[in-house]
């Protein structure tokens, strides 16, 4: 018989610890010019596009962000930015390796410098409809690597796991694909939203604004977490709607990054669908704010290779245990933990996994997906003409 009571394992079913070997030729290691040779072109890039940003800040910058953000004080940033740059790529030259990095990054930064740098006057925005998010890319990438790279390494799950894990580059990708497009994201999301008018009550809008501030980050998180469940599962359990989810599955290796792969067809449709009880319960801006710094936050820490004692927040919160428990392909685990913030809908509807204080054995879905970024753009199309 079945058993996935809460903290239940699964009678029958053999647990097994997950090992993960070092491969030490992908592995950071202070000195060898492997740290100097990534920073210098990662701050290099950075820099080159930040200076694209302030550049054409109407066409490569997101509005809602340019609000909250001195666009003047992250020029010291983007200063510390390009220098630090210059100086990793010329310690390459005197460690001796990673020349041809160090190289790159000094080139991306000079082309940087070339076109302004951090000078370049900021002035009024004529804000567009349509732009990438490159200040959102920039500002993302810069603080997911201090802390959630930070936090991996500190409190490691797996400590023999290196930055550099296998499809780190294709992760990469979807990050940068995810972030560019936040603007086209929020048109549709707010176009999605416009059919749901004839919903929104005045007066429960009215009366949810008179409750505290804490009252409605609540009603907010909560109200987020049943959509997403709901969303979550019909991926899962419609048929033909798994080819697009099992894009975000294919991931097999956890980190910070992981949580980046996931078709733009489910990219779309999970922000237009959690917009909807976001609109109709009409909280105060500021609640609005704190779930979705908390949402943006949280969905990263999920996927990380991380494991800290979260006390009692555990048995109220998705933890990355609870969370890498979904992106498990050992069969107790399929299609449980649909949850995206809190556990409650998982345990109300009986989707609960967590089998005390293992871990899962192997990640990613039983059924091999291609392995290049257009691949699995066409995945689902391919699913939908196969027979199995
Ligand atoms: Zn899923």
């Amino acid at each position: 018989m079945e058993s996935k009571g809460l903290h239940g394992m699964k009678e029958g079913f053999k647990y097994q610890d997950r090992h993960v070997t070092l491969d030490t030729s992908k592995e950071f290691r202070v000195g060898d010019g492997k740290i100097s040779g990534y920073s210098a072109v990662f701050l290099g890039a950075l820099s080159l596009l930040a200076v694209l940003a302030y550049l054409f800040p109407s066409y490569l910058t997101t509005t809602e962000l340019r609000q909250v953000y001195d666009a003047e004080f992250l020029q010291h940033i983007l200063k510390y930015g390009m220098y630090f740059s210059l100086f990793f790529g010329a310690l390459t030259f005197v460690l001796g390796k990673y020349r041809r990095m160090g190289s790159v990054g000094i080139g991306l930064t000079l082309t940087a410098f070339a076109l302004g740098g951090y000078t370049i006057p900021v002035g009024p925005v004529e804000a567009k409809k349509l732009s990438l998010g490159v200040d959102w890319l920039i500002l993302a990438f810069l603080g997911s690597v201090f802390v959630f790279m930070t936090l991996e390494k500190l409190f490691p799950k797996y400590r023999n796991q290196v930055i550099l894990r296998s499809e780190w580059g294709l992760d990469l990708f979807y990050f940068c694909l995810n972030h560019l497009a936040i603007s086209a994201i929020l048109i549709y999301a707010n176009f999605h939203v416009g059919h749901f008018e004839w919903a929104v009550s005045e007066s429960v809008q009215s009366f949810i604004q008179s409750t505290p501030l804490f009252v409605q980050v609540v009603l907010t998180v909560l109200a987020a977490d049943f959509v997403l469940y709901w969303e979550h599962r019909l991926y899962h359990e419609v048929k033909i709607l798994w080819p697009i989810h099992a894009v975000h599955h294919s991931v097999e290796n956890m980190d910070w990054l992981a949580g980046s792969r996931g078709h733009f067809f489910q990219v779309f449709s999970e922000r237009a669908m959690v917009m909807v009880p976001l609109y109709l319960l009409g909280v105060d801006t500021t609640a609005l704010n704190i779930y979705v710094a908390f949402a943006a936050l949280h969905a990263v820490l999920i996927h990380c290779n991380l494991s800290c004692s979260f006390g009692p927040l555990k048995y109220l919160f998705v933890t990355p245990q609870f969370h890498h428990w979904h992106h498990s392909s050992e069969e107790p685990a399929l299609d449980t933990n649909y949850s995206a913030h809190t556990i409650v809908f998982d345990w109300l509807f009986k989707t609960y996994h967590l089998p005390g204080d293992k871990w899962p054995a192997k990640y990613g879905t039983t059924k091999p997906l291609p392995k290049s970024f257009l691949g699995q753009a066409l995945y689902p199309l391919r699913a939908l003409t196969q027979k199995d």
